[in-house]
């Protein structure tokens, strides 16, 4: 193999290069990224750097040397549009192509927006920098945010918004936040740790209309209720950026269709992070997950697998979040649990196990690290859901 090209430029495509390289790969990398900047970190952008302002130098995944020392070809600024297995060869929206003889697909995720009317306010949505930039100069003290959905995202922005000083309202079509992600009991423990913090959480409720008012907007809610806001938010989930894959003969589904040594349906071709669905032996299920540590470990996983070192992606899905003072660690799988135990319950920790299946397949964790561990190892070795007792004692000790 001469020739690889990374289509995404991010936390994935950059661990891929990197990878390549690591293993041994002498050959040409072109890394190519619709955005104009070299890879980024994103989990910053809901926290602290958008609590203390969006700084590049810190938020670089890697210097800008770094690619000229690793013999990586950048291409920012352009999207792939098309991709042509049989010539081997992506098409980019400038009209030119590149050729590879393996490519590593890491295009991930877009934010999803709400459906545009005329004479809207702006709604922000935060998945880039540029989002990030635009969001930080709206939160002024004082000011009143609307936050449509209480998923992650949108619960980050929260915390760091009130740590601004912003009156914030959440409308959530749930019945807690969190609840599709990690079920009712750890969304109401994370509506408390909001109401301590003066967050409003309008739950089971839908936003009928945005439109403008004065310089904000006006938000009615399936309820009847209104609400006036300066700043509105959607953090409404995301979609695979999955569109330039079509009619390539690239199986896709809700994200790109992977073995389980995240090759894909077409010889030479891989994918990795958060556009990479596969089969993951130790959950029985195929997942895909939107988390830092996945695309990680897959853009490298998915590297060996191109130049023919490939194995069986196994991990254990790990993800993390930081509100206020709560750190919230979770790993494995909550989706689909039949069991959900809640082991500790405090204003300031948290321990919660979840079961399928007769086994012990995930927990959070807020402000208990050591727990943490230990369910890892559990989950990993498929400990039975009647041995939670025990492990939580062990953990204790
Ligand atoms: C605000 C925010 C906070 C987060 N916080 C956490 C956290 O606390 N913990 C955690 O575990 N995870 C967190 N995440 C998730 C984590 O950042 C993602 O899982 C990770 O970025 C996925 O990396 P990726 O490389 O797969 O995809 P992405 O980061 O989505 O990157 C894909 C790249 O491909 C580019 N691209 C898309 N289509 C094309 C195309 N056709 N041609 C060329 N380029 C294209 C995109 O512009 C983008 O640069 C957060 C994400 C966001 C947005």
């Amino acid at each position: 193999m001469r020739r690889v090209a990374i289509v995404g430029g991010s936390l994935a495509g950059l661990n891929a290069a990197d990878a390549l390289r690591e293993h041994g790969f002498r050959g040409e990398i072109t890394l190519i990224s619709a955005e104009d900047e070299l890879p980024y970190d994103r989990p910053p952008l809901s926290k602290e750097a958008l609590l203390a302002g969006v700084e590049m130098e810190k938020l670089r995944l890697r210097a800008p040397e770094w690619y000229e020392e690793n013999g990586i070809t950048t291409r920012l600024g352009h999207a792939a549009v098309r991709l042509e297995p049989a010539r081997r060869r992506v098409l980019l929206d400038e009209g030119t192509a590149v050729e590879y003889d393996g490519l590593v697909v890491a295009t991930g995720s877009r934010a999803r927006r709400l459906p545009s009317a005329e004479n809207a306010p702006p709604v922000h949505v935060l998945r880039t920098v540029e989002d990030g930039l635009r969001l930080r100069q709206e939160l002024r003290p004082g000011r009143h945010l609307a936050l449509i959905g209480a998923g992650f995202i949108g619960l980050e922005i929260a915390a760091t918004a009130r740590q601004l000083g912003l009156d914030v309202t959440v409308v959530e079509v749930g019945r807690v936040p969190l609840t599709r992600a990690l079920g009712d009991e750890v969304g109401a423990w994370f509506r408390a740790l909001h109401g301590r913090h003066g967050v409003e959480i309008e739950c089971a409720c839908t936003v009928d209309t945005v439109v403008r008012s004065g310089s904000g907007a006006r938000l009615t809610l399936s309820s009847g209720r209104t609400i006036n806001a300066d700043v509105v938010v959607a953090g409404v989930g995301t979609t695979p950026a999955t569109d330039w894959l079509d009619g390539s003969g690239v199986e896709t589904t809700n994200g790109v269709v992977c073995h389980a040594d995240l090759s894909t349906s077409v010889p030479g071709v891989v994918a990795a992070g958060d556009i990479a669905r596969w089969y993951n032996p130790l959950f029985d299920e195929e997942i895909r997950v939107e988390h830092w540590t996945n695309a990680v470990e897959q853009g490298r996983r998915a590297a060996q697998t191109l130049i023919g070192h490939g194995e069986a992606f196994t991990a254990v899905p790990y993800f993390w979040t930081d509100q206020y003072e709560a750190r919230m660690r979770f790993v494995g799988r909550a989706a689909a649990a039949s069991e959900v135990a809640v082991r500790e319950w405090t204003d300031d920790r948290l321990v919660a196990v979840y079961g399928r299946d007769g086994l012990v397949r995930g927990a959070v964790c807020v402000n208990a690290p050591r727990e943490l561990a230990r369910y890892r190892a559990a989950i990993r070795d498929q400990v039975p859901w009647g041995d939670i007792a025990a492990l939580s004692s062990a953990a204790g000790r």
